[in-house]
């Protein structure tokens, strides 16, 4: 569910038409809807209420300070990848004791910055990081938190460029070395061990992946517990979310799923519960997409309408390097416009950077729009902003969030003079 809408053909963000904020701001414009965030945060802490557990957001989905102002205020902990985001998360006023920090390649900076700030764990992934981990703590006279990240050898089914827990991927340590590296940390003075953690991917539709990890973690799981006195497993995060609706069928709501086969968050602990509540441990779960993804859209105009005789092309002001999911992960995000129309036309709706790759759909049946219209891509409220660059000194998008009738701009559009304040001739 989510909480964009047309109302009288005009599609609004909760309580605000989404047109009057592109007036307001300019486009492109990423617009999200709190309320949105604070129900799928919700969705999930609740199914998982029988359980002791915290939901730690995966703060590289989306990581505007006023979005993680927002999740802490509800009792979100973060996951975080960098000493940015711990900076970020800090920033935004976030507990610092609910923080993970995971990630393959943590810098010794980063280490001393987490150990100072006291964060809930270290998610270690190498026997050599645990080492420096080690090191670092003892040089700082503190105890480190660590969990260690299992790769549990699980496809999980999903584009390649987000799939991580197989024995190809760079991410965890295989089972078969766990147990040693358990034993070796166990050892260190400057060690504490907490933890044990997994995460097999991202944008997973069904429950079977997650089952199939967590039922093969389980009997490992239950071992370092009883050896080391583990007090959580973090089961990573990856729910996926509906990026294709319904639209076609003329149904109003897009992905209100009730025609689509796709985990939600009682499907989801449903499956999990029955493994997970005998253990007695905490549970830690790491969702990004799920809860931000269906959060956002991205406002854009359009500049030209080209019709060549093989194509239609909609160029549009919004580009690769304020969406790059379409072209990094063939990622499909539904295009509909601010104000509904009725006739159709096939197009491809493309950016106006110089690469084959700045495409946001290719040949795909939207609104017939002209040159001044305005679209939104839907469901990018997840790695969207985040992976956003200034690719062809283009000025990274303003950002607005909307609560009820009332909105806030939340990062101002980027003016040239900072692109270039870090440069000199
Ligand atoms: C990216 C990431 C997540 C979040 O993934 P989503 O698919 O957005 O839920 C969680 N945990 C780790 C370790 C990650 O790297």
């Amino acid at each position: 569910m989510h909480d964009f809408r047309y109302i009288r053909g005009r599609l609004y963000c909760e309580g605000v038409a989404v047109e009057s904020l592109a007036h307001q701001y300019g486009t492109p414009l990423y617009v999200y809807s709190a309320r949105t965030l604070r129900d799928h945060f919700h969705k999930l802490d609740r199914a998982l209420a029988p359980l002791d557990h915290l939901v730690c957001y995966a703060v590289k989905a989306n990581s505007n300070l006023s979005i993680l102002r927002l999740l802490a205020k509800e009792g979100a902990g973060f996951d975080i990848v960098s000493g940015g985001e711990l900076y970020r998360v800090r920033q935004a006023g976030a507990k610092t004791r609910q923080c993970i920090f995971a990630g393959v390649g943590k810098t010794r900076a980063e280490i001393e910055q987490a150990l100072r700030a006291g964060i809930l764990a270290f998610n270690v992934e190498s026997e050599e990081e645990l080492q420096i981990i080690d090191q670092t703590a003892r040089r700082l006279r503190k105890r480190a938190p660590i969990s260690i990240r299992v790769n549990p050898g699980v496809d999980a089914g999903t584009h390649k460029k987000i799939t991580t827990g197989t024995k190809a991927n760079k991410f965890g340590m295989p089972l078969r070395q766990v147990r040693r590296l358990y034993q070796k940390a166990a050892r260190m003075k400057n060690i504490d061990l907490r933890g044990i953690q997994t995460h097999i991917g991202s944008q997973i539709t069904s429950v079977a992946p997650f089952v199939h990890a967590v039922r093969k973690m389980l009997p490992l799981v239950r071992e370092m517990r009883r050896k080391h006195g583990l007090t959580f497993f973090s089961i990573g995060g990856g729910l996926g979310i509906v990026y294709r609706p319904a639209l076609e069928s003329g149904q109003r709501r897009w992905w209100a799923g009730s025609r689509l086969d796709i985990m939600t968050a009682q499907t989801y602990a449903a499956a999990l519960l029955p493994l997970l509540e005998p253990l007695g441990m905490k549970i830690l779960l790491e969702p990004g997409r799920f809860i931000s993804g269906n959060a956002g859209i991205l406002v854009t105009e359009v500049l030209y309408v080209k019709k060549t005789p093989a194509r239609n092309f909609v160029i549009v002001d919004a580009a690769m390097n304020d969406l790059i999911r379409p072209a990094f992960y063939d990622a499909y995000h539904e295009i509909v416009p601010l104000r509904k129309k009725g006739a159709m036309f096939s197009a491809d709706v493309v950016g106006p950077i110089c690469e084959s790759g700045d495409f946001f759909a290719h040949d795909r049946r939207i609104a017939r729009v002209r040159s001044g219209d305005k679209l939104a891509l839907l469901s990018a409220g997840a790695y969207g902003f985040t992976m956003a660059s200034n690719y062809n000194t283009r000025p990274r998008a303003a950002e607005v969030l909307v609560d009820g009738q009332k909105f806030r701009l939340i990062r101002r559009r980027e003016a040239l003079p900072d692109l270039l304040k870090n440069e000199m001739i």
